[in-house]
């Protein structure tokens, strides 16, 4: 299957959370296509300096709001007609549950509305990332769409699982009843240049330590495994689910699964780095195996991943050590 580039020169796409880790790589794609990009971000998790290269450019405006009181629309980037509208503003990381439950709620249900109520005005195609998450603690390995999941609805995570729900069964409302153009992508564990080094997930920490010769604070027994899916190959697999005119929700990720004992074991090695490996009590509802099943990306979308585990650490260590330096 060939997915044919059908957003470019001359099309307006909206991107919530602009500043954040992965929104801002989507936006230098999405710029070297021709688009012209609004982002609007609060900064409760992502940061200027993410977009910072950007900040001259013609095509680009970065809009201060937050998307859960309803977009700004007397501004002029926001007034006019979008192509696209991209949500992704959501704080992601297991440390943000604690410190911004309501805010993660927030934005998952009450700024997912308001976007697709100006998606269907607009006529645009609306992009949901959701993630991985919606499938919980999965009893079922890989995971496939169509596994409906294992969620503890009054759990720590449950703010973000459940609000990442909640917006796919808004978006596949408005895709039903209201004729919307929308894709749902579910993103499993991403990572590379641009993360908060001390934003509590696994590969920032462990790099940030690795580079710190400081302990490297492994949750319970380290045996859970991940999938980690390099920044790049993420943005490509969301593009090409833009781009076609399915629904999903399709999975996006890598199939390389990693325990996170191999993984602090990979980053000290590719560190170089004299830290120990340390053992700390695992936190609530931490799922146990987490991959993707990436079939149907694949058949429908073309997607397959291509940077390896080691080239894609690499890349992110040379970020982080630029960064701390
Ligand atoms: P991030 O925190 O770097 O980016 C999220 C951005 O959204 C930040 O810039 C933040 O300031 C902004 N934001 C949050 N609430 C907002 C609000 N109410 N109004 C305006 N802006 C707001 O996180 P990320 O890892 O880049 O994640 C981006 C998206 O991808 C999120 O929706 C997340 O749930 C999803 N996702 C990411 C991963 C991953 O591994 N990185 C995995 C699954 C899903």
């Amino acid at each position: 299957m060939v997915v044919a580039q059908r957003f470019g020169q001359g099309h307006r796409i909206l991107v919530t959370g602009g500043a954040g880790f992965v929104p801002s790589h989507l936006i230098d794609v999405l710029i070297d296509r021709g688009c012209t990009v609004v982002a609007v971000d609060n900064f409760v998790t992502g940061s200027k300096d993410n977009v910072a290269h950007l900040a001259d450019h013609e095509r680009f405006t970065l809009v201060e709001a937050d998307v859960s009181d309803g977009l700004p629309n007397h501004h002029p980037a926001i007034a006019e007609r979008f192509d696209a509208i991209l949500h992704l503003a959501s704080p992601a990381s297991p440390k943000d549950f604690a410190t911004l439950p309501i805010e993660i709620l927030r934005v998952g249900s009450l700024a997912t509305l308001h976007l697709l109520d100006r998606a269907v005005a607009d006529g645009a195609r609306f992009l949901l990332a959701s993630t991985s998450e919606a499938y919980g603690d999965p009893k079922i390995h890989p995971q496939v769409e169509t596994y409906w999941g294992n969620v503890n609805p009054i759990g720590i995570r449950s703010v973000y699982d459940e609000a990442k729900r909640f917006s796919e069964a808004a978006t596949m409302a408005y895709h039903r009843y209201r004729g919307l153009d929308a894709g749902i992508v579910r993103i499993f564990n991403t990572y590379g240049p641009r993360m908060r080094p001390d934003d509590g997930r696994a590969i920032p920490t462990f790099i940030t330590q690795a580079l710190r010769g400081e302990p490297i604070t492994v949750h319970g027994t380290g045996a859970q495994t991940r999938s980690i899916c390099y920044v790049d190959d993420l943005v490509r697999g969301i593009l090409l689910l833009l781009d076609s005119t399915e629904t999903g929700p399709i999975n996006c990720g890598t199939e390389h699964e990693l325990s996170m004992r191999e993984l602090a074991e990979l980053i000290v090695s590719l560190t170089g780095s004299s830290s120990e490996v340390t053992y700390l009590t695992r936190t609530a509802d931490d799922p146990e195996m987490r991959r993707p099943d990436l079939t149907l990306a694949q058949e429908r979308l073309g997607y397959t991943p291509t940077v390896g585990p080691e080239e894609g650490l690499r890349r992110t260590i040379e970020h982080f050590s630029q960064r701390l330096s």
